[in-house]
């Protein structure tokens, strides 16, 4: 019975770790399995924004339900997670048309959201360019997260809290099958494990298991260029920083009235073909993380994508900071590709096996944010009696 377990989660980032965390709450006893030494993928790779004010309406309610989960967390132990606000920084009129119907939209939600001048933007973020921002909406109470110590805090944090709750690294799972009233589960080491549930939060890992599956579920891998400069302490850019490309793209104003109006002016067009909205997001040891593109392959396809970086992709970003704010963007210290898979018309995908096998994976870009709020849910609807 040691290696029986109520519920195994497969795959470390933050969607299997949450999925894992609101288990053992319920008082399972869960084992969360990650094939790396620790977790190297989207969720360590990010910006580390919680915005649940980008989110389209389901999935803004996943997000409110991950800022409650963070900062309760956050309250016990360092899990690195900062309470600076989100600004959405508008640069002509079509862009200042967008963030006032979001803020009405947030009005009726009773989501907290100011409006605020170019002159008040300068206050909070003396390094914004005048020229830039025209308006801007803020959201001050979202949050943000290191996402290179997050995860790594948050598993110490599940593994002190929760005795039931074992987390086994270097560990990967390479079968999984149903036999009668639970499920067979091997690792790479042939270790041997059995469970009433299993979860498989496998990221855009679909090499090692249901690869027939993955291979015709229509989803597809998103390859991000990010870039981070030299430590700049005495930049005033605190809280996530977004922008008028940002404005253009995020489901949230896509449900804006004036969203289908909305043309793309001549000098955004080379950015928009390959993805790009700028986002700005201060770290705590003062470097500056900035990006990002988006450039796309099949599944199946995802080696075409690459792990280089396209050059040219990182002028255009950086000659669009330039036009957004006044210190030197140029001194860039190091930078590098993030992937996440997403479903053009799912926002996550869903598929369960005998309900004993649970897939849960393609997130897309918001997993930050709503993997908490999502996972709880989830985890509820697996272990419904
Ligand atoms: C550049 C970039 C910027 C982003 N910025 C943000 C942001 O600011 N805010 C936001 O909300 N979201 C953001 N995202 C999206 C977010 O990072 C992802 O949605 C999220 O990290 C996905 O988490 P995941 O657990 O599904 O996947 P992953 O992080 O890929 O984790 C999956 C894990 O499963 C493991 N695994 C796979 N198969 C097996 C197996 N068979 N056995 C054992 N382990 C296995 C893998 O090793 C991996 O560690 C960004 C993403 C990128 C790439």
């Amino acid at each position: 019975m040691q290696n029986h377990f109520d519920v195994i989660v497969v795959g470390a980032g933050v969607l299997g770790t949450f999925h894992a965390y609101h288990a053992a709450r319920l008082g399972k006893k869960v084992l969360l399995t990650e094939k790396d030494q620790y977790p190297t993928q989207a969720t360590v790779r990010n910006f580390g924004q919680v915005v649940p004010s980008g989110m389209g309406s389901e999935w803004f309610n996943y997000g409110l339900k991950g800022i409650e989960t963070y900062r309760q967390i956050q309250s016990e132990f360092d899990i690195s997670i900062r309470n600076n606000g989100s600004v959405y920084i508008a640069s002509d009129d079509n862009e200042v048309q967008l963030i006032h119907e979001l803020k009405k939209v947030m009005d009726d939600r009773s989501y907290e959201a100011q409006l605020l001048s170019t002159n008040q933007c300068l206050e909070k973020w003396s390094a914004l360019d005048p020229n830039y921002c025209k308006e801007a909406l803020f959201f001050p109470q979202e949050l943000s997260a290191e996402p290179e110590t997050l995860i790594h805090r948050l598993l110490i944090y599940i593994t002190q809290k929760f005795p039931q709750f074992t987390y086994h690294p270097s560990t990967t799972i390479i079968d999984c099958e149903v036999n009668g009233d639970h499920v067979n589960v091997v690792s790479h080491l042939k270790e041997k494990f059995t469970a009433d549930h299993v979860i498989v939060c496998n990221g855009g890992e679909f090499k090692l298991l249901f690869g027939n599956f993955f291979k015709s579920s229509g989803i597809i891998i998103s390859k991000l260029q990010m870039l981070r400069t030299r430590l700049m302490p005495q930049i005033d850019l605190e809280g996530n920083i977004l922008t008028g490309l940002t404005i253009r793209r995020y489901e949230s104003f896509q449900e804006c009235p004036s969203y289908q109006l909305l043309s793309t002016p001549e000098h955004l067009t080379e950015l928009k073909k390959w993805g790009i909205h700028v986002l700005f997001k201060k770290a705590i040891d003062g470097s500056i993380i900035i990006g990002d593109s988006h450039e796309y392959a099949e599944a199946h396809q995802t080696d075409d994508l690459g792990f280089s970086q396209n050059e040219y992709i990182n002028q255009l970003m950086l000659n669009e900071a330039k036009r957004i704010v006044t210190f030197d963007v140029t001194q860039i210290a190091h930078s590098w590709s993030g992937f996440y898979p997403q479903h053009n018309e799912k926002d996550i995908v869903e598929m369960d096996i005998e309900n004993r096998i649970h897939i849960r994976t393609a997130i897309g870009g918001k997993g930050m944010t709503t993997s908490a709020g999502y996972a709880e849910e989830s985890v509820a609807k697996i272990l419904k009696p």
